[in-house]
């Protein structure tokens, strides 16, 4: 069944979510006042008191994710490096440091290990040892993804990917999904910046209902790109990806970067297009910078590579199965390609 939506004008109106059901309605909120929910986040305003150095320091020192505290997480499976990563930009701020990026189990497997051949198969990749932005203006102005830079982030697919290697050697594993959670709306449990990785001994469900949705309608990816590109969503298109602000995503502010000639894992993805993939994520990371936002990384199953990243900073107003977007979402998408263009 193709993809239900109306357009008038040439501006999308709705459109229903082929794998949710849900219902997006784009709709005027300029008059909306969002005080309430945007309230309390100091480091978002320039100029908040400088923080007690104290207090930076206490976070330091009990965060197990930061440099020294390594005994205080599981025992280290992998890591990046500085002469590994010489370009890597954290080398000036933090003289010594003997890691760039560090792989160890979650202390809290995500899948019962007991259903992946009694291994733990949830890691946590932690992507810089800094804790903090370069000059935090309060606790909770912490480094976030966007900050590392584009290199930096190919770095750290290419460790998903040496990771996704030893989780699929597990013949019981057969989905690995890579998750990001950045800031607390987005349900991050540590400050420091840090991805996960799962893997699962059965097609995890949020990609089992997109194959199901592609097998009742086979032209389901190249259709929504069509609608998206028609709607004046379309972010950027290069080589083989193309990234889009989407209309059917989880949050009013959620993204795509899909490659929909390659059906298969990251593992399969040539260094090329790699490059192409984690390039077209990052920019959006960055525009994002240090809000709060979620991305994860689909693959396997058949279906094209993709990624969704949703900014959390706006409430989750998923009604009854209705979703509203802004109707400057277009706007938005144009002033995003003009911020991209500039870099
Ligand atoms: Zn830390
Ligand atoms: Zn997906």
């Amino acid at each position: 069944m193709p993809i239900e939506y109306e357009m008038r004008e040439g501006a999308l109106v709705w459109i229903k979510n082929p794998i949710t059901g849900v219902i997006s309605y784009v709709v005027d909120v300029r008059g909306k006042s969002f005080a309430f929910t945007l309230g309390g986040r100091e480091e978002l305003q320039p100029d908040a008191p400088p923080p007690e150095p104290k207090a930076l320091h206490n976070a330091i020192r009990v965060c197990p994710f930061c440099p020294g505290n390594e005994h205080l997480a599981p025992p280290e499976l992998m890591r990046v490096t500085p002469s590994e990563f010489p370009r890597w930009r954290g080398g000036q701020q933090l003289e010594g440091a003997s890691w760039v990026i560090r792989v160890f189990n979650n202390l809290f497997p995500r899948i019962p290990e007991s259903l992946t051949g009694g291994r733990n198969e949830s890691y946590i990749v932690i992507e810089d040892p800094r804790h903090f932005s370069e000059s935090p203006r309060s606790i909770n102005d912490l480094m976030c993804t966007g900050a590392l830079g584009e290199e930096h982030f190919h770095q750290l697919l290419l460790t998903d990917i040496r990771l996704m290697q030893r989780v699929l050697e597990n013949p019981t594993v057969h989905s690995v999904v890579i998750r990001k959670n950045q800031g607390r709306e987005s349900g991050a449990s540590q400050p420091h910046p840090h991805q996960q990785v799962i893997g699962s001994p059965q097609p995890l469900p949020a990609i089992e209902a997109e194959a199901r949705a592609e097998r009742a309608n086979p032209g389901l990816w190249q259709e929504l790109i069509d609608i998206v590109d028609r709607a004046g969503l379309v972010i950027e298109r290069h080589g083989s990806v193309v990234s889009y602000a989407s209309p059917i995503g989880a949050f009013p502010r959620s993204y795509d970067v899909i490659m929909p000639e390659f059906r298969n894992g990251l593992t399969e993805l040539p260094a090329e297009a790699l490059r192409e993939f984690s390039r077209a994520i990052f920019r959006l990371v960055r525009i994002l910078g240090p809000l709060p936002l979620d991305y994860e990384i689909h693959q396997g199953a058949g279906l094209p590579l993709h990624a969704h990243i949703n900014g959390r900073l706006y409430p989750y107003s998923n009604v009854a199965g209705t979703l509203n977007l802004p109707s400057q979402l277009v706007h938005n998408v144009a002033a995003l390609r003009k911020a991209l263009a500039r870099n």
